[in-house]
């Protein structure tokens, strides 16, 4: 058994190429990917779901050839996350001779899987959500108190899902959640960015693949400073991502959210993972994935 993961995008809050930009990152993407990087998404085919959708998402699941939109997971409110939500209502619904245009859209409203704090927020910050929740054309599954069992398109078996919420801020609510995925024995993890609050002993041992923000590069790939040397509150940085990814020692763990502001190409990127292959002090198994990129997970 194999569970298959599809990057839909693996860009930061700033996408590549950036609008009105002119630098080596965005002239090596002009056309297109592996260089190209729209907003943070992925999909899993088996239960037609798409986790995050950030402000380009329905134009990622086109290029992608996504053919079934039944389920979101939201990991949280940002807006690189949750701002093109409305996605979800933008699907074939196969009306009914007798039926009405929203009728048909409320008979095959996708399903939203998230926290319920994750959900009250995105609300307040993606004006579309509640309006598309209370119209029918997106329902709701809250995962707070036990994981969810989602059925496969596929005849396989099922997919369950838990939710292991995490704050943003030390005084906020939990406004974020990491999502643990098994199918038949498979463990995958999802961790996205803003993690530096998220205790990463929560995650299971064993896990097969593990997806984690690539966290902030102090410097390019030239080693040019890319940032003040003093450490903003809520950083992650990549260095420390590298020893929170040691620690967890998944099968495969595939570092994502790689923002503009990094500063590197694909080509780049691919170095880096080389370096770290030859490193024997950097952990095993690190890759920086593309848009488009499909992979299949199977257990270790
Ligand atoms: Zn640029
Ligand atoms: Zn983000």
């Amino acid at each position: 058994m194999t569970l298959r993961l599809q990057f839909l995008g693996t860009g930061g809050s700033q996408p590549i190429p950036l609008p009105t930009c002119d630098c080596r990152v965005c002239r090596a993407a002009a056309d297109g990917p592996p260089d190209a990087r729209r907003g943070y998404s992925l999909f899993l085919p088996a239960v037609g779901a798409v986790i995050d959708t950030p402000e380009q998402a329905a134009d990622s699941l086109v290029r992608w050839d996504v053919d079934r939109l039944d389920r979101c997971l939201l990991t949280h409110w940002h807006p690189d996350h949750a701002g093109g939500v409305r996605a979800l209502s933008m699907r074939p619904t196969d009306r009914e001779p007798d039926e009405t245009f929203q009728e048909a859209k409320r008979r095959t409203a996708p399903t939203l899987v998230t926290t319920r704090a994750v959900y009250d927020r995105a609300c307040e910050t993606v004006g579309v959500l509640p309006y598309l929740v209370s119209e029918g054309f997106v329902e709701t599954r809250f995962l707070d108190d036990e994981p969810a069992t989602l059925s496969a398109s596929d005849g396989g078996p099922p997919v369950t899902v838990r939710a292991l919420p995490y704050r943003l801020d030390d005084d906020a609510p939990r406004e974020a959640t990491a999502f643990v995925f098994e199918r038949a024995g498979v463990r995958l993890a999802v961790v996205a960015d803003d993690a530096r609050r998220f205790d990463v002993s929560r995650l299971p041992d064993g896990l097969d693949a593990l997806v984690f923000e690539c966290g902030t590069f102090g410097h390019g790939p030239d080693g040019e400073r890319l940032r003040s040397p003093r450490l903003e509150t809520d950083d992650l940085s990549h260095e420390a991502v590298l020893e929170r990814v040691a620690a967890v020692d998944a099968g495969r763990t595939f570092l994502s959210h790689l923002g503009h502001q990094y500063a590197r190409t694909y080509a780049d990127y691919r170095a880096l993972s080389a370096a770290y292959a030859d490193d024997p002090d950097a952990p095993d198994g690190v890759a920086f994935p593309h848009d488009g990129q499909t992979v299949e997970i199977r257990q270790r």
